[in-house]
């Protein structure tokens, strides 16, 4: 019998407000520990919470992103665990009237489209941090820095919709890249501010029904979301073949044992005794203020991905590749906007661009050429002054110095002759010195055409523009005869 995984991601992205979500304290990641911290985020009695009508704003983007209804009305519901880094004793966040319900993720991939549902969307604050080592008394003491505690967090649930460790993955990628296109999280993973926990379960093919999930956290990585989903299903697809249970839990990834283990046995909705947050009113999004935002949002990556298709002719994969970064599509658009050949703006952007980029670890935002000056680029070899290596040379000195092209190509002399006149004479020259070659040619031989291109370059130090060399010596051939 062979299985199926079905898995559903629960994702916790942080929204890019100046403030907390319900004080005014700062949200800057960094700040010396508990400095970022006020009554409210505090948890101290008698200290009342207002909401943050930024965070309602870039969350109403997050669901119109995701093709979500938005509810004219949701509600903020106390979510109740003890636990030290929860000042209050409970969490705000929201529960059976969340923002925003039922939205897709559609994308194209391998040639078919992909539809992943988003289950819900919804505002809650996040708590402290726990601080478990670097101290001299690590040993016997936690430390908890409340910098965190109130900073506004978008959680998005997945339907369970994906079926493979490496499917969950590229789905985060692009969730992560919708996110980050529209401007309400920074797509920061190492500093926690987009966090994944992966939903997983198997089945038998052809199964419908739906098999016993476990809940896996710690996945701060596309690598360890990718490596702990892997290590899970076929954990699970262990214990069903050989007959026994999976156990309904929620396991930690360790990614140094490159395994999952148990955290507890997953606990029950009823054991958070979740009840309606008393201090904060009902949240009501009229529809005025969700058009406006909807008019506001940027192009999607997905949608941005099939214009470029469209628009200039180019193959997905190069689309999908430009469009990885709202930054790369717009520095690619006006390169080839104004080089006026998308295709040749394209291969520069997807190859010594992003090369690059790799190389000196940077941004496209920080890329000294600006997307005029690669298109001045391109289009001296496309007026054939550069051959194409000569033209990566000059690329180079570009991006070291900063200057323009053609400035590089005069200074340095790498222009390529292609003007006919200037070679003319030279092409006469070597007609009239090789007459063995000649005589083969025109005998039907192709074979010593080739040769003679040889002698041009060779006397031109490799500057004449071999296709117009080409073109000179059939020529003279042709009018000889
Ligand atoms: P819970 O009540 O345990 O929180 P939910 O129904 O709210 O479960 O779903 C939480 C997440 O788990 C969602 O992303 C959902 O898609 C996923 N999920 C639910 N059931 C399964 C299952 N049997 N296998 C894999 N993922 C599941
Ligand atoms: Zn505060
Ligand atoms: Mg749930």
């Amino acid at each position: 019998m062979s299985f199926e995984a079905v898995i559903g991601l629960e994702i916790h992205a942080q929204l890019l407000t100046e403030s907390k979500i319900f004080c005014g304290c700062s949200t800057k990641f960094g700040a010396p520990p508990n400095t970022n911290v006020c009554p409210v985020c505090l948890g101290l009695p008698g200290a009342l919470p207002v909401l943050n009508r930024r965070a309602v704003d870039f969350a109403i983007g997050a669901a119109l992103a995701l093709d979500c209804t938005i509810h004219g009305i949701s509600i903020f519901a106390r979510k109740n665990y003890f636990y030290p880094d929860l000042p209050k004793g409970y969490q705000i966040s929201q529960y059976d009237q969340p923002l925003a319900t039922d939205g897709r993720v559609a994308y194209d991939i391998d040639g078919r489209t992909r539809e992943v549902g988003i289950i819900r969307v919804h505002l809650e604050e996040d708590a402290g941090k726990s601080l478990h080592e670097g101290f001299p008394d690590s040993d016997r003491a936690t430390y908890i820095d409340y910098n965190r505690s109130g900073v506004p967090l978008l959680e998005i649930v997945t339907r369970p919709d994906l079926h493979s460790a490496a499917d969950a993955a590229d789905f985060f990628g692009r969730l992560r890249a919708v996110l980050v296109a529209i401007g309400v999280n920074d797509g920061n993973m190492e500093e926690g501010s987009l966090r994944c926990d992966a939903n997983v379960s198997v089945r038998p093919v052809g199964s419908q029904a739906l098999g016993t999930k476990t809940e896996v956290k710690n996945l701060n990585s596309f690598r360890f979301l990718q490596k702990a989903l892997e290590y899970e299903i076929s954990r699970q697809t262990q214990i069903i073949e050989s007959g026994g249970a999976v156990l309904q839990e929620t396991r930690l990834w360790d990614p140094a044992a490159g395994r999952t283990e148990t955290l507890r046995t997953k606990e029950e909705a009823h054991d958070y005794r979740y009840f309606p947050e008393p201090d904060l009113p009902p949240v009501q999004v009229d529809q005025a203020r969700i058009a406006l935002i909807r008019e506001r949002l940027p192009e999607l990556p997905e949608t941005r991905k099939r214009r470029l298709v469209a628009q200039y002719g180019l193959p997905a994969y190069d689309a999908g590749v430009l469009t990885q970064t709202a930054a790369l599509a717009n520095y690619f658009e006006a390169a080839a906007a104004s080089s006026g050949n998308p295709k040749a703006a394209s291969n520069w952007v997807m190859g010594e661009i992003l090369r690059k980029l790799r190389e000196s670890d940077t941004t496209i935002e920080r890329v000294p050429i600006a997307p005029a000056s690669l298109a001045r680029l391109i289009r001296l070899i496309d007026a054939g002054t550069l051959s194409v290596s000569a033209a990566k040379e000059v690329f180079d000195k570009m991006y070291s110095s900063g200057r323009e092209a053609e400035d590089i190509v005069a200074a340095e002399n790498l222009g390529q002759i292609s003007d006919a006149a200037a070679l003319r004479d030279l092409v006469r020259g070597v007609i009239e010195q090789n007459p063995g070659p000649v005589s083969q040619i025109r005998a039907g031989k192709a074979g010593p055409l080739g040769f003679l291109v040889g002698q041009v370059m060779k006397a031109t130090g490799g500057k004449a523009n071999p296709r117009v060399v080409n073109e000179l010596i059939r020529e003279a051939l042709d009018r000889a005869h």
